[in-house]
C-alpha cells in the first residue's frame, strides 16, 4: 500500500502535467490584471446565411494576448476564470465590447448586424447577469434584437428550471437565444421542449464526423428533424470542406460557420466580411 502510494504521484503527474499545472496557476494569478491592461480582446467569425449566402452576422470569440505565452486560447483560460469568479467580470467586459462592435458596423454600414457572445456557467448563474446585459445594451445603444447569447448545452441542464426562468427574462428583452455544442450534452427532451430558445447550434464533432458513417449521417439529420419539431433555426459549426457545405445545404440547415468560410478575424478584416457572398 505504501508503495502505491509513493507511486501515485509519479503515476499521475508527469512533467507535462506539472508544467500545465504551474501554467494554469501563473496564468490564474496574472488574469487578474489582463482585463485593466487591456490583454483581451475579441475576434469575429461570420455567420453565414445558407439560403443568400449573406453574412448574417458574427461570433465574438475571447483571446487573450498574454505579454510572455502569446495568444492564449478561451479553452485554457475560460475554466480558470470560471473556477476564480473572473468570468464575470471578463463576461461584462465581453458584452460590452461586442455590442460596441455591432454598434460600430451598424452605424458604418446603415443596417443592424447580428452578434452571438459565448455566456458559460458561472457568469449566468451569477446574480446580476440580467442588469450586466442591460447595461451594456443602453451604454452602447444596441437594440437587444442585435445580441444572441450562446449557451451551452450541458449548462442548460444543470438547473433547468431556474434557466428557464432566466432565459425567459432575457428573450423579453429582445435578445435570441442559441444553444451551443449541441448534441455532447445529455438534453432531457421535456426540457429542451419548455426551454425558450431560438438557434440550436450543432456541435462541431457532428459536422466533423458526418462523412464517417451512415450512423453519423443519420445523426445530424435526427438533430436537424428535432429542431424543426421545436421550430428553431440550425447553426452548423465548424464547417472545413466544400463536402460538409453541401451536405448541411441539402440537409436543411439555416445557418453555417467554419474555417472553410472564415477563421476568427479582428474587427477591421471582419468589417470586409459584412457584405461579402459566399455562396
Ligand atoms: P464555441 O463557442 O463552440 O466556439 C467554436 C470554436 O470553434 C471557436 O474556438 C472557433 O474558433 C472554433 N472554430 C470555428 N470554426 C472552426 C472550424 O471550421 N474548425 C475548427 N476546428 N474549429 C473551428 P475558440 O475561439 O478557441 O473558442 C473555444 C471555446 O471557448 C468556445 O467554443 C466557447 O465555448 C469558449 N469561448 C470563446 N469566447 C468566449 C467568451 O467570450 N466567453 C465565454 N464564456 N466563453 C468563450
Ligand atoms: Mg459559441
Ligand atoms: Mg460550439
Ligand atoms: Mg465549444
Amino acid at each position: 500500500f505504501a508503495k502505491n502510494q509513493s507511486e501515485l504521484p509519479y503515476a499521475i503527474f508527469n512533467e507535462d502535467m506539472l508544467a500545465e499545472n504551474m501554467l494554469r496557476l501563473e496564468l490564474g494569478s496574472q488574469l487578474r490584471h489582463a482585463l485593466d491592461r487591456d490583454e483581451l480582446t475579441l475576434l469575429y467569425q461570420p455567420m453565414v446565411q445558407l439560403c443568400d449566402g449573406t453574412t448574417a452576422g458574427f461570433e465574438a470569440l475571447l483571446r487573450w494576448e498574454h505579454p510572455e505565452h502569446g495568444t492564449v486560447s478561451p479553452n485554457m483560460f475560460i475554466p480558470i476564470a470560471e473556477s476564480n469568479g473572473l468570468i464575470v467580470e471578463i463576461g461584462k467586459w465581453v458584452l460590452r465590447k461586442a455590442c460596441q462592435q455591432a454598434k460600430l458596423w451598424q452605424v458604418e454600414f446603415g443596417r443592424p448586424i447580428m452578434i452571438s457572445v459565448n455566456v458559460s456557467v458561472r457568469q449566468l448563474s451569477a446574480s446580476g447577469f440580467v442588469e450586466a446585459v442591460n447595461e451594456a445594451l443602453e451604454e452602447t445603444q444596441l437594440q437587444p434584437e442585435c445580441l444572441k447569447l450562446e449557451v451551452t448545452e450541458s449548462l442548460l441542464m444543470q438547473d433547468p428550471e431556474s434557466t428557464i426562468e432566466l432565459l425567459h427574462e432575457l428573450r423579453r428583452i429582445g435578445l435570441t437565444i442559441g444553444i451551443d455544442d449541441f448534441g455532447t450534452g445529455y438534453s432531457s427532451l421535456s426540457y429542451l421542449h419548455r426551454m425558450p430558445l431560438d438557434i440550436l447550434k450543432v456541435d462541431r464533432s457532428f459536422v466533423d464526423s458526418m462523412f464517417d458513417s451512415d450512423k453519423n449521417a443519420a445523426l445530424i439529420r435526427s438533430i436537424l428533424a428535432l429542431a424543426k419539431s421545436l421550430e428553431l433555426n440550425v447553426v452548423a459549426e465548424g464547417v472545413e470542406t466544400r463536402a460538409q457545405l453541401q451536405r448541411l445545404q441539402d440537409l436543411g440547415c439555416h445557418f453555417v460557420q467554419g474555417f472553410y468560410f472564415s477563421h476568427p478575424l479582428k474587427p477591421d478584416a471582419a468589417s470586409e466580411m459584412i457584405n461579402h457572398h459566399w455562396l
